[in-house]
């Protein structure tokens, strides 16, 4: 039998306080667990009458806090199985984008699209429906096709794409709230090579004008505004090599002018964190995310929120925010427009809806944004608005959840894995759960 697994994570431990990632969070509890393996996950478990785990920390809000245990799964960082046949890949629930991505690559495959950044864990990506753009592509989650999911009881349950239909749909975007997935299955594909290219200076007026041919340009496309000017500050196009005819990478597009130097999202910083652009083909996951592995991806100290509407909407709903520009503008980094397929799993951001999202990358002063928050979504509301799980929003509960069709399902799934709450937390148990 192992030893006692309810061991304080050393480097956490004691002299530094436990933050997420960009430290507007401190989480709530000093108790932190870690396992090694799917038995040890089952033995936390166990052990505890209220658990949350731990991805890489990387949401803005509460959801992955605890005022109870915390349980990590850092260490358990392996590739499980890689089925050529099946086109699938099995990983540890610790496993980052960022380890996983060379990997596939240097055997022959690849994932359909990343996040902004590889940093993260698979898990809590999926967790969360953590996306990247392009309006052929589902969020991250989509690429799931089965996990193993440690229910209250401390038993794997193990729910697959082919054969578990709704409940699989259910527990897919779990906001982990079912329990602790161990390992997770992702569909894959044989690898390829993109290329990336930066516009500078589109007017709204094309945006506006050219809306659908801006986003059908590239696999993966983003606009970048910081809302002042009328004007998208940068356009990212990333374009598959040898799909069709690809991207003809014009000199000027809709009125913007190709750069010609890589770029920051944020023009005035360094692009060294940035992927490489100026249409230099390179591994997907060299180049579907736009910050490189080994670097601080985004700002660093910021705060995030994104909100995501219905793809029909688009327009209206980025000139809806253009209209805020003077309260926005003076507490922004930056904002990103990307757009989403629509998807089947229950608790998606996209949820039976091709999605345009508008996210912003804050200043990080939090009393600033919250008083802000509600003017956009009072703004955004004639669009329905659902924010993304693992980012800063106020939209009152009744409000989020009358946004998801699925959710007494959702429910009535995480009850059946956790009868008694085991792994709800504050956040749940308000957003979700509390009638
Ligand atoms: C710089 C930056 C850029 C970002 N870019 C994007 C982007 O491009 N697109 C986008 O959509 N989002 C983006 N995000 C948001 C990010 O993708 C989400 O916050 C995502 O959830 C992060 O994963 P994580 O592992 O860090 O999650 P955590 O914050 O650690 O956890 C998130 C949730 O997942 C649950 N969870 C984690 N692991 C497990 C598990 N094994 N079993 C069950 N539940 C689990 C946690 O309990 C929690 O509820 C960005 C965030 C940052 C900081």
């Amino acid at each position: 039998m192992a030893s006692p697994v309810v061991a304080p994570l050393s480097s956490w431990a004691a002299k530094e306080k436990l933050t997420n990632w960009a430290g507007n969070l401190t989480y709530s509890t000093e108790q932190l667990h870690e396992a090694r393996s799917v038995e040890q996950i089952r033995s936390v478990v166990q052990s505890q009458d209220k658990v949350k785990v731990l991805g890489t920390r990387h949401c803005f809000n509460s959801i992955a806090d605890s005022r109870h245990s915390l349980l990590s799964l850092k260490p358990m960082h392996e590739v499980v199985a890689l089925d050529p046949g099946a086109r699938t890949v099995t990983v540890d629930a610790g496993v980052t984008y960022g380890q996983l991505g060379p990997y596939l690559d240097s055997n022959g495959f690849a994932l359909h699209n990343l996040a902004s950044l590889p940093h993260i864990s698979i898990a809590g990506a999926c967790s969360t429906a953590t996306h990247g753009s392009g309006e052929k592509n589902g969020n991250l989650a989509t690429a799931v096709s089965a996990v193993e999911i440690v229910n209250a009881a401390g038993d794997v349950v193990k729910l697959s794409r082919k054969s578990d239909g709704e409940a699989f749909r259910g527990a897919v975007v779990g906001l982990g709230a079912l329990g602790v997935i161990a390992r997770i299955t992702l569909d894959i594909q044989p690898t390829y090579a993109v290329r990336q290219y930066v516009y500078e200076n589109m007017s709204l007026a094309q945006m506006k004008d050219h809306f659908d041919e801006i986003q059908a340009s590239g696999y993966s496309v983003s606009l970048f505004t910081d809302w002042q000017r009328q004007r998208i500050t940068e356009v990212w196009i990333k374009s598959r090599v040898g799909d069709g005819p690809g991207f003809a990478a014009p000199a000027e597009f809709f009125g913007a002018k190709l750069a010609d130097r890589n770029l920051h999202p944020i023009a005035e910083l360094s692009a060294e964190n940035c992927t490489e652009q100026m249409g230099v083909a390179g591994p997907w996951y060299e180049r579907l995310p736009h910050f490189r592995m080994g670097f601080t991806p985004s700002a660093g100290k910021e705060l995030q929120s994104e909100y995501f509407v219905p793809r029909r909407y688009a327009v209206d709903a980025i000139l809806a925010v253009e209209r805020l520009r003077d309260q926005v503008t003076p507490h922004l980094l930056i904002s990103e427009i990307r757009t989403i397929a629509a998807d089947d799993l229950w608790m998606s951001t996209c949820y039976h809806q091709p999605s345009v999202t508008i996210h912003f990358t804050w200043k990080q002063d939090w009393p600033a944004v919250r008083r802000l928050l509600p003017v956009i979504e009072k703004e955004l509301s004639p669009f329905q608005p659902r924010p993304h799980w693992g980012k800063l929003f106020t939209l009152s509960p009744a409000q989020l959840r009358s946004r998801y069709e699925k959710l007494a399902d959702f429910r009535q799934l995480a009850t059946r894995f956790d009868p008694k709450g085991k792994f709800r937390n504050d956040f749940l148990n308000t957003n979700l759960f509390a009638r």
